[in-house]
């Protein structure tokens, strides 16, 4: 069964665009593969955070995920910082990747222009990406479009590596993308990007009133003054794209229709995309509530995740340490 490994920062709460830029997907995929999903706090804390803010976020994205329908006795979902392969390769990959590679990453020139004093890890936090995804020799790895030069480096990371240690035979599978079929979801506000920080989401676990608090104020085509106005979906940034992710195909062929003749205004058509985001989404929620009332049981679900993980890295690192005359103690 092919492999797979993906990697989600604990932001707590997820939202709609990480559910369907990801999540969605792997609940999918899960069936298919031999899957590691892993909450990635080692990455998180790259950036300025505070102790028990991050616990909370990581123990929320946790149950957010399981709520989603990853399954526990499918694929193993896990806390990074729970299985310490994850750094003890990602040292070892520090050692044969070029500085310049990293330089290049377009995500750390962005996120160090942001920040008065760069820490190291920044930097770092692609090769730390790649021990994440080859500890688990995954040969695929579910990406949005932004995340496609980070695993391009860990192709290289996985060559550079299989050249030196094990040239007969690569050790390393070259992990491939594998793009998540629904594109980034713009913000309520239209911009690009649904974005916690711009304020711009909805909460995968918000009440059926707060949904519609937010949807009923989401830009449109701006052509559509008034109900008479024939509209373009394509122009419509926000809900046309969820009716796609979440409305049946023939109340997409609906709005096409509907908007472009002026058959219905916004919220009529915001009114039928908030029921059949309602009829997937309040099953998660209710999921989630239950989840939420049983820590316990969310931490033993976390903890197995992490044993079975911890499996499989503990045997890629024997074999790394072995290759690389880092065994001799033993
Ligand atoms: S009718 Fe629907 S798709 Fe068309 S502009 Fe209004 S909200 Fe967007």
């Amino acid at each position: 069964m092919p492999r797979i490994f993906s990697g989600i920062q604990p932001s707590g709460e997820l939202h709609i665009g990480n559910y369907l830029g990801a999540v969605k997907n792997w609940v999918a995929l899960q069936h298919e593969h031999e899957s590691f999903f892993c909450i990635v706090n080692y990455h998180a804390i790259t950036i300025p955070f505070a102790p028990e803010d991050l616990r909370r976020r990581t123990r929320e994205m946790a149950v957010g995920l399981l709520a989603s329908g990853l399954d526990s006795t499918k694929a193993a979902v896990f806390v990074q910082s729970d299985v310490p392969e994850h750094t003890e390769l990602g040292w070892i990959f520090n050692t044969i990747t070029p500085l310049g590679e990293l330089e290049r990453q377009v995500q750390f020139k962005e996120k160090s222009a942001k920040q008065e004093q760069v820490m190291a890890g920044i930097l770092n936090y692609p090769v730390l990406q790649a021990a994440d995804i080859l500890l688990y020799l995954a040969d695929t790895v579910p990406v949005g479009e932004d995340q496609v030069q980070h695993l391009e480096l860990s192709r290289v990371i996985a060559r550079n590596w299989n050249a030196r240690f094990s040239p007969d035979a690569p050790y390393f599978p070259e992990p491939q993308p594998r793009l998540t079929p629904t594109r980034r979801i713009a913000g309520l506000d239209g911009q690009a990007k649904m974005s916690k920080s711009i304020g711009n989401t909805i909460g995968l676990l918000e009440t059926p009133e707060q949904v519609w608090d937010k949807l009923r104020p989401a830009v449109t085509d701006p052509a559509r003054q008034r109900k008479t106005d024939a509209g373009d979906p394509d122009k419509c940034p926000v809900i046309y794209q969820l009716h796609k992710a979440f409305s049946p195909p023939d109340t997409v062929a609906e709005v096409e229709t509907k908007c472009r003749g002026a058959g219905w205004g916004c919220m009529d058509c915001k009114k039928a995309l908030h029921a059949n985001m309602m009829d997937e989404l309040t099953p998660i929620r209710t999921r989630a509530e239950e989840l939420m009332a049983k820590p316990a049981h969310v931490d033993e679900l976390l903890a197995d995740g992490a044993r079975r993980a911890r499996v499989v890295a503990r045997g890629t690192i024997d074999t790394v340490r072995a290759r690389m005359g880092l065994d001799a103690a033993q």
